[in-house]
């Protein structure tokens, strides 16, 4: 950098002159060289050389800038400055006390020579000891956790050998007991020798702010409710056991999922504080279940997922067969939860990872086997064995496709009609059947999709556009005049249960404008009898909406005749298979005397269903079964088709007025 320095330029300045003197001497000096002209040039030119090198000149003052904006005024270089080193020295003491006395976190000061140690006021009242801190570590040593005070002593130590500052959170019992985190720094002084004469320190509280770390992290991993492992933790740690079979292909590890049966009744019938209270319990059986480096983890609202880590060298499916009887026999042992016995049942999926590379496909076979083991009931368990694999992923697949399905509306509905053998065979409605039109698989009847879509709870989405079709189709059959024709919707158990399910159809209704009267309701027998209670809540509802409901494959779900009663219900259909044999086998024959007879009883409209011969609608002709769905007069057909069917079966009286009065 270049220092103009006008000091030196006069100093050269004068050199320069003193040369020209020299120089020019002749013609300077006068002519007669006498020894006194000649001794005062020379002395003239020496005094010059002598001050451009000895003089010393007063510095030059200069305003100083900082910042280019602020400007320091130069010192008044009248004012002599004598610095008096011993109140220098004071006034740094006193700063140092007035910082001591200030400060909000706890400062201290260790000096070597007297091995003291000076603490602030604040210090104590920081540990929370009850206690002065005294003149040395001792009393805050002896309230550390002792793993902490050997590495503070380790780190003080290092800290002065090597001139660094330290950093340490040791953890104090305080005078109540409780855990306070300290975060303890320091660093070391030395004098002009190099020699450490003391350490000088901060110690603050940071024992909230740990906690709030804690809970944060402690959150990121686990259930709130149960306090065992998240989802995600137990679907991150399944990814790193499977990348772990990469380097170690023997190693072994096993998942568990567990489903339990029927909470959401358990919910309703006690109350969710109950509901949440189960979980936890339930959650600390399996975990007791569990060997210690076991994950247990609450994957959805009454599901369980287990990482059964390597299983190696422990008998490995023997050991896992094991844990798999133990988590039975406990989630079975009856809970006792505010004073209420609640017996639960589980099922159970337990699968391998030799099989699986990623998380996505093991986790997929281990939902389908959880969903067949749902099937069986009863705590029943379905463990993985090969060749299962395939049929999982084909309903992992199913799955995606019936979402994609959904979305893309694949779904279309056919029309099988009810025929009246009494009124000439005429036409009063049809039944609704859904079909998946998929450019893959063609036409897809319901069996191939209907119990996934239940078990996945795609019926929701899948049901409403169904009822919405079928609404739409029957308006235009009413605006065409047939204002009496119904079409009775098949509803799902899972569709019926939900919370909004009469405002869901009130809402279709207004959308298509349709009148109720026009419109069924199926469900099953089934369905019909698991949660009575609220079943006869709805089917209020849905009856006083001016809706008909029919009960579907009656005869397969052991009605109580007493809840039948009770029901608002409309019509009744006896289930195929008791048509199937009829009129040769007699106990089919009984049973559909019985129900003949029970349905006139009851003021009930029956339909049988299934009905393919002529020796069968006779048969039920002579019984009094006046409705007929089957083969025998129509297959279900398209909408087209069943508007033509319709048009041929309905008197001509009904006829004319579509003609000519069209209702709307
Ligand atoms: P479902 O409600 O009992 O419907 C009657 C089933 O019997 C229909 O089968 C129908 O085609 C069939 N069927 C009618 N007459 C005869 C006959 O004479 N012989 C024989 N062999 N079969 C006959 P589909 O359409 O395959 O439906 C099967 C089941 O799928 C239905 O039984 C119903 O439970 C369910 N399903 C159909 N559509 C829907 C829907 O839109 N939503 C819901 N949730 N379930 C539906
Ligand atoms: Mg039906
Ligand atoms: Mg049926």
């Amino acid at each position: 950098m270049f220092l103009f320095n006008e000091r030196l330029m006069f100093r050269a300045l004068l050199l320069v002159v003193a040369g020209l003197l020299l120089i020019f001497m002749p013609e300077l000096v006068p002519d007669d060289y006498s020894i006194l002209s000649m001794t005062s040039y020379f002395l003239g030119v020496a005094l010059l050389i002598g001050i451009s090198f000895f003089a010393k000149f007063p510095p030059v003052k200069r305003s100083k800038k900082i910042r280019n904006d602020i400007e320091i005024p130069p010192a008044d270089a009248t004012v002599v400055v004598s610095r008096d080193y011993h109140k220098d020295f004071l006034e740094k003491e006193e700063l140092l006390q007035f910082m001591f006395d200030v400060s909000t976190d706890g400062l201290w000061r260790f000096d070597l020579a007297s091995g003291k140690v000076h603490w602030s006021e604040q210090s104590a009242t920081i540990c929370g000891i009850g206690k002065d801190l005294g003149d040395s570590f001792d009393v805050l040593k002896s309230s550390m956790f002792e793993s902490d005070r050997k590495d503070f002593l380790k780190l003080l130590s290092e800290s002065l050998e090597k001139n660094r500052q330290f950093f340490q959170e040791i953890r104090i019992y305080d005078r109540e007991g409780n855990t306070r985190i300290i975060l303890l720094c320091g660093k070391p002084q030395y004098n002009e020798e190099g020699r450490a004469i003391r350490m000088v320190g901060t110690l603050a509280d940071v024992t909230a702010k740990k906690q709030v770390e804690r809970n944060l992290f402690y959150s990121s991993f686990h259930d709130a409710l149960t306090g065992a492992k998240n989802r995600q933790f137990f679907l991150d740690r399944i990814d790193e056991d499977l990348l772990r079979t990469g380097s170690r292909p023997d190693y072994l590890f096993g998942v568990i999922l567990i489903d339990l049966d029927h909470f959401t009744a358990i919910n309703d019938s006690f109350s969710h504080l109950v509901g949440d209270k189960l979980l936890r319990t339930i959650a600390d059986r399996v975990l007791q279940s569990c060997r210690q480096n076991d994950i247990v983890a609450r994957v959805g609202g009454d599901e369980f997922g287990i990482i059964l880590r390597d299983i190696q060298g422990h008998g490995s499916e023997g050991e896992v067969q094991a844990i798999v009887r133990r988590l039975q026999s406990e989630i079975r042992r009856p809970f006792l939860i505010d004073d209420n016995e609640i017996l639960v049942t589980a099922a159970m999926a337990v699968i391998f990872n030799k099989d699986f590379k990623d998380v996505e496909s093991l986790l997929a076979s281990a939902d389908a086997m959880l969903r067949q083991a749902k099937r069986v009931g009863n705590g029943g368990i379905q463990f993985f064995a090969s060749g299962m694999r395939e049929k999982a992923m084909e309903l992992y697949k199913l799955e995606m496709e019936i979402r994609k399905a959904i979305q893309s509306q694949e779904f279309m509905l056919v029309y099988q009609p009810i025929t009246d053998i009494n009124k000439n065979n005429e036409v009063p409605g049809f039944e609704a059947l859904v079909r998946w039109n998929n450019t893959e698989r063609g036409i897809v009847a319901p069996a191939d999709f209907i119990p996934m879509a239940e078990e996945t709870g795609l019926i929701v989405p899948m049901g409403e556009q169904i009822l919405r079709m079928a609404c739409y189709q029957v308006k235009e059959w009413v605006d065409l005049g047939y204002k009496n024709v119904t079409v009775a919707v098949n509803f799902s158990a899972r569709q019926f249960s939900l919370d909004n399910m009469v405002g869901e159809v009130q809402k279709i209704l207004l959308e298509t404008h349709l009148h109720p009267r026009n419109l069924k309701l199926e469900i099953t027998e089934y369905t019909a009898m698991a949660e009575v209670e609220k079943t006869i809540d709805v089917m209020n509802a849905l009856a006083d909406m001016g809706l008909q409901i029919s009960i579907d494959d009656f005869g397969t779900g052991y009605s109580s005749l007493v809840y039948l009663k009770r029901y608002p219900i409309h019509t009744l259909k006896i289930d195929r298979s008791f048509i199937k044999d009829i009129p040769e086998n007699a106990e089919d024959v009984a049973i559909i005397k019985m129900v003949i007879a029970m349905a006139k009883s009851l003021n009930l409209e029956l339909i049988a269903e299934g009905v393919e011969t002529l020796d069968q609608v006779e048969f039920l002709r002579k019984e009094g079964c006046h409705l007929i769905q089957g083969y025998y007069f129509s297959k279900p057909l398209a909408g087209d088709k069943a508007l033509e069917y319709l048009k041929n079966h309905t008197s001509v009286a009904v006829q004319n007025i579509s003609v000519l009065d069209p209702v709307t």
